[in-house]
């Protein structure tokens, strides 16, 4: 057993964070260790102490985690991203998928846009978008929705329409719109609520203030022997010019089904 005393270099049996600067032993309690970069069997212990390195990683990876999702985000809103993700739902669908390929699929939405370019094509005053990463789906969004409810997804059965259209058509049918419409005609009071409204929607998309004006004042005067009826489109016929045209209806829905 030797003598000597034995050598303690004071200044290596502790350690100074150099985050936050405390002093601590000079130990793997207090700091992490590796292997040391070039001297063998040595230790190399981090600079941080095991709180800092802790607190340090931690914000290292929420950091990278929302620019990944930054970057996530932006492809889902690209109109590739956006198309794919339709595409792979149309794929999943239990409604039947008749596209050979996503091409197929993608070139459809092309040909609609020589027509009807990013417009909504039951209401033209929506321009469709691609908003991706709310909680709640956007009404203005672009969906797909089969034309026909009882066939698959197709090249012949397929429109790009807004969700507020996608959802408020939902499963109808033909054979049932026609109805519908029989019994709207039928029923004059049906029907004289509707050509206002529809009057109100041309009003909203070109703007024919003269016409239309024409239109509510002869409602009004043929609607004279019903006061509930006659109120009814002054009410609707007052926020009509307190609306700005273009402006979307506010009774927009997300029901997030597949059509
Ligand atoms: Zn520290």
């Amino acid at each position: 057993m030797s003598l000597r005393k034995k050598f303690v270099n004071s200044s290596l049996a502790t350690k100074k964070c150099a985050k936050c600067g405390n002093t601590y032993p000079r130990d793997d309690q207090h700091f992490y260790v590796t292997k040391h970069r070039s001297n063998v069997n040595a230790l190399e212990y981090f600079s941080y102490c095991i709180p800092c390195e802790n607190e340090r990683s931690k914000q290292y990876k929420k950091n990278n985690r929302s620019k990944e999702k930054e970057k996530n985000l932006k492809y889902k809103e690209s109109e590739r991203g956006y198309f794919k993700e339709l595409w792979n739902s149309v794929k999943r669908s239990t409604k039947g998928n008749q596209f050979k390929s996503y091409e197929e699929f993608f070139g459809c939405w092309e040909e609609q846009q020589k027509k009807y370019g990013l417009n909504c094509p039951y209401f033209p005053w929506i321009q469709m978008t691609r908003i991706k990463g709310k909680k709640k789906t956007t009404p203005t969004n672009i969906s797909k929705d089969r034309i026909l409810s009882s066939m698959p997804y197709g090249p012949n059965n397929i429109m790009f329409v807004s969700w507020q259209a996608n959802n408020m058509k939902g499963d109808v049918t033909p054979y049932l719109a026609s109805r519908y419409l029989e019994f709207v005609n039928r029923n004059e009071y049906c029907r004289k609520v509707t050509e206002f409204e529809l009057s109100t929607l041309d009003y909203k998309f070109e703007g024919r203030w003269t016409k239309d004006f024409n239109l509510i004042a002869d409602l009004i005067e043929h609607s004279r022997e019903s006061l509930e009826l006659q109120n009814q489109f002054i009410e609707k016929f007052l926020r009509m010019i307190r609306t700005e045209p273009n402006q979307l209806p506010e009774d927009s829905e997300d029901t997030s089904h597949d059509n």
